[in-house]
């Protein structure tokens, strides 16, 4: 066993400059999502060098998604690579699409510039390292002339930046992700190249709007004015809601530490007259935010919900007048891999053997396609483990360092050596 994972690891060393330069290559395809620019191209892409690594492809187009639009078509690929037996099956999800590059780069950021020990450009860190260090994990392995006991399948996918309904979702919706073909799944996120990352917080996105009485704005006494009925909610938002919010910590290792307790946080508020147009006299008779409301693994959703539900109220009950509605956007249940899971022990020990040291496991502040894998797929045996620091990721001048690129791909390919079973 030593000696083919000194083999592996010597694969890895001989390929880096190849990984470095697909990485590079991956950057300069601007999959910026919205719209999702360039994915066929980009699927394509990740497909050949899957292909030249000794892997059977597919694509698949997210056919009845409404984002899947022949302008912008969303195209996923998926590589299979059968060892000696065709369980365990491994798979390593990566997605390729970017947010938008944005303002105050000082390098080109779709240029895929390699200095410095560094690739730089929109993606570099999240997530296209990510991708070509799942690859070479792989590459590395076949020409250590390993031989897998199992499968070991990698995927590019789309749309994770809104959500990855047309990505991961899809395939595990249409079973091509699942439980009884799926044992294990490791996501190259950049979540730091020492940690392992057991899943996020829940999201709750709802709208409130309050509605009032128009009336002349000369004579506000006689309208109800729905902007200040809102004002009303914002106030015992941040005197009531958001102190309790800061009192309840998760035990979940979220990272970074600010993200450890609940939050709420105003995503945009709308009401009366657009303040860009030509002004007449009247009292606003509507008034609808948006909120971003993420919730803990201890809270749950039911109890998150409820909580805004009785805020309301009581200002209903307070306040003569105050009428509002409240809808749902969108839900997202926290996840949390298990603690005993073979996937955390192998990446674990695989930490200690390529960087002689472990920073345990964090859980991400935001979301990520974990969820689609978790919920929708049903296979719990699953984490975010990949190359490059998650403050640097949707960022002017993001980068991934070369050394965390070579050292994820080390660590993901003796993840892979364990969880197969293959000596
Ligand atoms: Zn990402």
């Amino acid at each position: 066993m030593t000696g083919s994972i000194d083999r592996v690891l010597a694969a890895v060393d001989d390929a880096a400059d190849e990984a470095v330069a697909f990485a590079a290559d991956l950057v300069r395809v601007p999959t910026v999502n919205p719209p999702g620019e360039l994915y066929d191209d980009c699927a394509r892409l990740i497909g050949r060098m899957l292909g030249s690594c000794g892997f059977e492809l597919e694509y698949h187009a997210a056919e009845g998604r409404p984002e899947h639009t022949p302008i912008h078509p969303r195209i996923n690929v998926i590589g299979t690579r059968r060892g000696k037996s065709s369980r365990p099956v491994v798979h390593l999800n990566g997605h390729f699409d970017v947010v938008p590059a944005g303002a105050g780069w000082t390098v080109d950021p779709f240029g895929g510039e390699v200095r410095d020990g560094r690739i730089w450009g929109r993606g570099a860190c999240d997530m296209k390292a990510g991708i070509a260090a799942a690859i070479f994990a792989a590459e590395a392995i076949r020409r250590a002339g390993i031989d897998l006991n199992g499968t070991l399948e990698i995927s590019g996918t789309v749309d994770e930046e809104s959500g990855g309904f047309a990505g991961v979702a899809w395939l595990a919706e249409h079973g091509r992700l699942s439980r009884e073909r799926t044992d294990y799944v490791i996501i190259p996120e950049p979540l730091y190249v020492d940690r392992i990352c057991i899943g996020h917080r829940g999201v709750y996105w709802f709208e409130v709007e309050t509605v009032g009485r128009t009336a002349h704005g000369s004579m506000p006494f006689h309208g109800i004015n729905a902007i200040d009925q809102m004002g009303i909610f914002f106030e015992r938002v941040r005197r009531e809601l958001e102190p309790r919010l800061a009192e309840r910590h998760t035990e979940v290792p979220v990272a970074p530490a600010g993200a450890r307790h609940a939050t709420i946080n105003i995503n945009g508020v709308i009401g009366g007259q657009p303040v860009d147009g030509i002004q007449t006299p009247c009292v606003a008779d509507t008034c609808r935010a948006v909120f971003d409301r993420r919730f803990l693994l201890e809270e749950g959703f039911d109890r998150t919900k409820t909580e805004i539900v009785a805020l309301l109220e009581s200002i209903a009950a307070d306040v003569p007048d105050f009428k509002y509605s409240i809808q749902d956007l969108m839900v997202v249940h926290p996840t949390r891999t298990p603690d005993d899971s073979p996937v955390i022990g192998a990446l674990d020990r695989a930490l200690h053997r390529v960087l002689g040291r472990s920073g345990g496991l964090v859980a991400s502040p935001g979301t990520y396609d974990q969820k689609h894998v978790a919920r929708i797929a049903g296979v719990p045996d699953c984490v975010a483990y990949g190359p490059g620091i998650l403050d640097l990721a949707h960022q002017p001048d993001e980068y991934c360092d070369i050394a965390d690129l070579v050292n994820a791909t080390k660590v993901i390919a003796l993840a892979v050596l364990e969880l197969t079973g293959t000596s």
